[in-house]
């Protein structure tokens, strides 16, 4: 029997006052694969034990299969949690670990059979007689997922289980986990804080950040349609480039967004997006683009609704199938708070303070090469009659990613031609909602 899982404005504070979890609103479907995803902190695992049971919901409702079920406890909620640190007993075989559940739970039964059948299903049929010792990290994961289904739970609730594993390890039993939860046709709540995982397993996910839901959604709509800024950086690798722009619609003539010195034109008639922006007229908004936006291009081989920028080219980083280009436009990169960790280790601190010296020092060495920034040599980019952008330029190096094939030949310093494709351009307003596409626009991809 598998549930279906509500949350109706559920918060929760562990100290008075503070609240980690904020107001979270989250119908799961039975039989659905969820995956909460966000940064470190944010309140993922107290969502997953609130659902558990293990810890109190200090306002609001879950509900399972519509019924009230704040005061059930763990073992009435018949949920099994699978987590980062499997403990597997050390003093017992893997048949042993795997039964412990269902004997606890009927003393007298035999669990034989069922052992013998959720082994089967993961495929550790011939690891039943070895003590975890004698088992690698991947199969004892597998034998913590044998304890975990043996039971025939109502719901899985796994949090970052994969997260001690190695790169390999991890994409194998990604597969394998997606494939036996969809097998059973659990309900599975799943925890991680790394998007790709999230993006190749949830049937939907559900993104949070500092205890406040931000979007749900498959992984298609949410990686095509960010509802804000936290949203489009958090999601899709590589990051999506997000840079400060200017809205400009001057009477009787073509509205464009300028990128530091440059600007993209945006074609008459304006499409039902653009027209979105003229409330954004003048106002400093971030430009969102997908290295998938951006081709190098000349102006010339513009197909409909592709406008010309240029780039001066200051990294390479060569890939194997593909290179990713780090250009220099001239304008200035946005920054999105809270994409880390709100209480950095002191490894990260110390890593962003060598961060910012390196750039300090990077942005000296690319001013000195760039001379003044970006030298625009076709015709878009200067504009005459129109006074200068307000936004500032900056020496910063590689603010606009872009993915290419290896046989560009494209060397450091070079000055580049860009077509931006506007359909796929995202513009954010100044508290990082997402203006264009309008909020409600293609609803096919709104969940
Ligand atoms: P995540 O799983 O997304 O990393 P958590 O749910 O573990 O985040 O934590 C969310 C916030 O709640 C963090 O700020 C964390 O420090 C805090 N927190 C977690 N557990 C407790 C606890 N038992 N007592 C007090 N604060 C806690
Ligand atoms: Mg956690």
């Amino acid at each position: 029997m598998t549930r279906a899982i509500s949350l109706h404005h559920v918060s929760k504070a562990y100290t008075r006052g503070i609240r980690v979890v904020e107001g979270l609103s989250l119908d799961i479907t039975p039989g659905e694969f969820l995956v909460l995803l966000g940064p470190s902190g944010c309140g993922k695992s107290t969502v997953l034990r609130m659902i558990a049971g293990l810890e109190e919901i200090t306002e609001g409702e879950l509900l399972l299969d519509g019924e009230y079920a704040n005061d059930l406890s763990p073992s009435e909620r018949e949920m099994a949690m699978v987590f980062q640190n499997f403990a597997l007993y050390p003093n017992m075989t893997t048949r042993g670990n795997i039964g412990f559940p269902l004997r606890i739970e009927s003393p007298g039964d035999d669990p034989g059979p069922r052992v013998d059948a959720t082994a089967r299903m993961l495929g550790i049929e011939d690891l039943l007689d070895r003590y975890p010792r004698q088992l690698s990290g991947g199969e004892r994961q597998r034998v913590a997922m044998g304890r975990a289904i043996v039971r025939e739970p109502s719901a899985f609730l796994m949090d970052e289980p994969l997260s001690n594993l190695d790169a390999k390890l991890r994409n194998h039993l990604r597969a394998e986990i997606s494939t036996l939860t969809r097998k059973l046709g659990v309900t599975t709540v799943y925890v991680t804080h790394d998007q790709a995982e999230a993006m190749s397993l949830g049937d939907r996910v559900a993104v949070m950040r500092g205890g406040v839901l931000q979007q749900v959604g498959t992984p298609r709509s949410v990686y095509a349609l960010p509802r804000n800024v936290f949203v489009a950086a958090f999601i899709g690798t590589p990051r999506i480039n997000l840079l400060r722009g200017m809205v400009r619609a001057p009477l009787g003539g073509a509205m464009s967004i300028s990128l530091g010195r440059q600007y993209m034109r945006l074609p008459e008639p304006l499409s039902l997006d653009h027209q979105m922006l003229r409330v954004q007229q003048g106002r400093e908004v971030i430009v969102g683009l997908r290295s998938e936006a951006v081709r190098i291009a000349r102006p010339a081989a513009a197909r409909p609704g592709e406008v010309p920028i240029t780039g001066l080219v200051e990294h390479l980083e060569f890939q194997g199938h593909e290179v990713l280009v780090h250009f220099n436009t001239g304008s200035q990169p946005a920054v999105v708070p809270d994409l880390e960790a709100p209480y950095p280790t002191r490894t990260v601190r110390r890593r962003r303070r060598e961060g910012s010296v390196l750039n300090r020092i990077r942005e000296r060495a690319g001013a000195l090469r760039a001379g003044p920034v970006v030298v625009l040599d076709h015709p878009h980019g200067v504009e005459p009659g129109l006074p200068a952008p307000v936004v500032e330029e900056s020496r910063l190096p590689g603010d606009l990613v872009v993915r290419t094939t290896p046989d560009f030949e494209l060397r450091q310093g070079m000055q580049v031609p860009l077509l931006v494709d506007l359909a796929h351009l995202f513009v954010f307003d100044q508290h990082g909602d997402r203006v264009s596409p309008a909020p409600d626009r293609r609803p096919d991809l709104n969940e």
